[in-house]
């Protein structure tokens, strides 16, 4: 059982480029179920704010997703006032590295989680 802290991006990484709406399945479901089973606290971290921001909140809840903070690690007061999430690892569609998939539908790549979750049992996380 871990506790390690995973900041997961909303769109283009959970769901399709569709801002400011709730883009479409691209199989993260499984994968961050799997890491919430394993222990792992999911903190949410995206640009979305307000109303945008409790959608993608909502769309975690519809998925029976916990998480641990939204755009915040509620354990990082403690020893820092940085504003940047503190995680141990992060799942973007913008970070250098991060496994990629275009689709006819989709204007953008969003994350490959196929490849995701091959990365994360390669790397004893799963
Ligand atoms: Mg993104």
């Amino acid at each position: 059982m871990s506790e390690l802290v995973i900041a997961v991006d909303f769109d283009g990484t959970c769901v399709t480029h569709d801002y400011p709406y709730i883009g479409s399945d691209i199989g993260a479901v499984p994968v961050l179920k799997e890491l919430t089973d394993a222990g792992y606290r999911l903190v949410l971290n995206t640009m979305r704010s307000g109303r945008l921001e409790k959608d993608a909140v909502r769309w975690f809840k519809d998925n029976n997703i916990p998480l641990y903070g939204v755009n915040k690690n509620p354990d990082q007061k403690s020893w820092t006032a940085s504003t940047k999430v503190y995680a141990n690892l992060y799942i973007d569609d913008s970070a250098l590295g991060v496994p990629l998939k275009n689709s006819p539908t989709s204007t953008r790549p969003f994350v490959d989680w196929e490849q995701v979750r091959e990365w994360l049992v390669k790397e004893g996380y799963l």
